[in-house]
């Protein structure tokens, strides 16, 4: 006999003589019993008077969860499962868009390293001693409202300073006010309108207005007042400063805001008013010439990113006392790859500032990124953040690639000059140029491989009408103030919407109506055209049978099929596009491309080093 046979027999020998023997109960019994008695206990009889109590006919009943439950939670969560409704196609693809963007947003470009450490977080927006006068302070929030409504300006935020149709009305000093009106800047536009107040008062904001809305003067006039004001109080004492930074994302921007914020100092100057010290710290310039401004300290800096941050590590400069960042063209600048770079220079401040987001457009994306570090932000938007600027008649023709350079040539009959040409490559760039100049054509051209003062000369050249024509990659679409441009024309279709809007937004400026004329043919892609095809229709352009014939297979989320879904975004949540969806965006196609062969190079990089 086995061992476990003889245990067997001596354990029933065991029960049989046990009188106190108890029946064998089923586990689900027990269970059942058990919560039959904490049932009674806590006064809700369970209807299990029948004895038959298998778990599953009981279920209704019965506590679902808690102490009282008696169904393991791995059957409650299966039995929730059952219950919810299952998910529609579109809400699984939303769903999917959210976590895409949240995975994108995540970046604090905005904060230091030791504000991140310290978890520092600003709650209320600094004061500065500029009020608006008593009789628009005496407005009620309806006719403030009737004003905004007037301009066309949408704002979001908490006590939204308000909007003021006059310079006058600002307090502005008399100097700026004859400044202004010798420049013909007579009466605010809208983005003036709603944002001066905005930034006078000491507010954060992200301001969103098309290129020739008036931005500039936004951020620039408030710095300048905010400079004086300090230079008054406190003079400032060789190595301190600045009081503001203006950050641009491209040389040409940053010497336009210097020329315009440098203007205004003359202007005071020249009333009896002390300096204000502006300085522009950019590559291409020797800094020797300012040395003097260096010197004696700053109040104003406007800067490119790499060249600031060169100039800060080397303790050239030092942002101690700043209390005042703007970053023009905020979106580029974070697509362009300056984010380590701006999150290096908020190192350098010691404390809260006033910060300023201003583009032409805004995507979701980055509204979130500046959200997450402004304080108590004012959002001001003229016009629909990417939507080109309506002032512009645009034109798009379907030209075949080999004919493109001869059409351009009859292109250019359209209207007179100044015509700014763009294409998306250095190589066609010089080419157009060339054919151009065969042509008798006076024209000028600029892109990234020229060197600064041949780019600077033909900027110049263009300005001053010596040049009828400029041929530009997208590197003059940034934010370039050219005055009067009749007609741009688009050699090809830039790869990201973005382009187009900066592209078609050098004309019909101020006010003025231009024409865009864009050529498309088979090398463009089709997300891009659908693009353009729904931002045509939101401008209420003509769309060519070419771009009406094309297929959405994004229509459902236009509110085609009849799904409401709450707070539906019709547009690309990363970009900004109307014709697709941030699961299929160049731009964050592009992005992420980018991304892994730096790190691929990076590895080879390593690799070739070890061996
Ligand atoms: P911006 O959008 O700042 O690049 O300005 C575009 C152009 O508009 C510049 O040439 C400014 O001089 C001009 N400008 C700015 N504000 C006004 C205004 N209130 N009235 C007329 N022109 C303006």
């Amino acid at each position: 006999m086995s061992k476990r046979q003889r245990n067997d027999e001596d354990e029933e020998e065991t029960f049989t003589a046990d009188d106190s023997y108890v029946p064998y109960v089923p586990v689900r019994e027990r269970r059942a019993e058990k919560y039959r008695k904490l049932a009674t206990t806590l006064r809700k009889p369970l209807d299990r008077e029948n004895g038959n109590s298998s778990a599953s006919d009981s279920e209704p009943d019965e506590p679902k969860a808690g102490p009282r439950s008696n169904v393991a939670l791995i059957d409650q969560a299966a039995e929730l499962r059952k219950q919810e409704k299952p998910k529609t196609e579109l809400q699984k693809e939303l769903e999917l868009e959210k976590e895409i963007l949240t995975a994108q947003t995540t970046k604090k470009a905005l904060f230091s390293a030791q504000e991140l450490a310290q978890d520092v977080h600003y709650t209320e927006p600094l004061k500065t001693s500029w009020t608006p006068p008593k009789h628009i302070r005496e407005l009620s929030e309806g006719q403030l409202n009737d004003v905004r409504k007037k301009f066309h300006i949408i704002v979001e935020g908490d006590d939204v300073p308000p909007p003021i149709k006059t310079f006058r009305e600002m307090r502005l000093p008399p100097p700026i006010l004859s400044h202004l009106k010798a420049k013909g800047i007579a009466k605010p536009t809208p983005i003036q309108v709603q944002g001066l107040p905005a930034v006078l008062s000491g507010r954060d904001m992200i301001g969103i207005a098309f290129t020739g809305s008036g931005k500039t003067l936004v951020f620039t006039l408030p710095l300048i007042l905010r400079a004086l004001e300090a230079e008054v109080k406190l003079p400032l004492l060789p190595n301190e400063g600045p009081v503001g930074l203006i950050l641009c994302p491209s040389r040409e921007l940053a010497r336009q805001t210097y020329d315009v914020a440098q203007g205004m100092a003359d202007a005071l100057l020249a009333g009896g008013y002390p300096h204000i010290r502006v300085l522009l710290c950019m590559g291409g310039i020797s800094m020797a010439e300012q040395a003097d401004t260096l010197r004696r300290g700053p109040h104003v800096v406007v800067a490119t990113p790499g060249r600031l941050q060169d100039m800060l590590d080397k303790g050239k400069l030092n942002l101690a006392t700043c209390k005042y960042l703007c970053m023009d063209e905020a979106d580029r600048m974070i697509d362009m790859g300056f984010e380590d770079d701006v999150r290096n220079i908020m190192g350098y401040y010691k404390g809260q500032r006033q910060t300023l987001l201003f583009s032409a457009t805004m995507p979701k994306k980055i509204q979130n990124f500046a959200r997450s570090a402004l304080v108590k932000p004012v959002v001001v938007n003229v016009g629909r953040a990417g939507a080109a600027n309506l002032d512009v008649i645009q034109e798009v023709e379907y030209v075949k690639q080999e004919a493109k350079i001869v059409y351009l040539l009859e292109c250019l009959q359209k209207t007179s000059p100044p015509v700014l040409v763009f294409a998306e490559n250095k190589n066609d760039v010089d080419d157009i140029h060339e054919y151009l100049l065969l042509k008798g054509v006076d024209c000028v051209a600029i892109h990234g491989g020229k060197d600064q003062a041949e780019r600077e000369y033909a900027v110049k050249a263009f300005k001053d009408g010596k040049a009828d024509v400029l041929v530009a990659t997208d590197v003059a679409s940034k934010g370039l103030d050219f005055a009067m441009i009749q007609h741009v024309i688009n050699y090809d279709m830039p790869k990201e919407i973005e382009d187009y809007v900066h592209r078609i937004g050098r004309t019909g400026r101020s006010g003025r109506t231009g024409v865009a004329t864009t050529f498309i043919n088979r090398n463009s892609a089709e997300e891009i055209l659908l693009d353009l095809k729904y931002l045509l229709k939101e401008a209420k352009q003509r769309v060519p049978p070419v771009l009406e014939a094309l297929e959405d297979p994004n229509e459902k989320f236009r509110g085609g099929e009849g799904e409401f879904v709450e707070g539906l975004d019709v547009d690309c949540t990363f970009c900004g596009g109307l014709g697709h969806r941030i699961t299929n965006c160049p731009k964050l196609e592009a992005q992420r491309r980018q991304t892994m062969s730096s790190h691929r190079s990076m590895h080879a990089g390593s690799g070739a080093g070890e061996y």
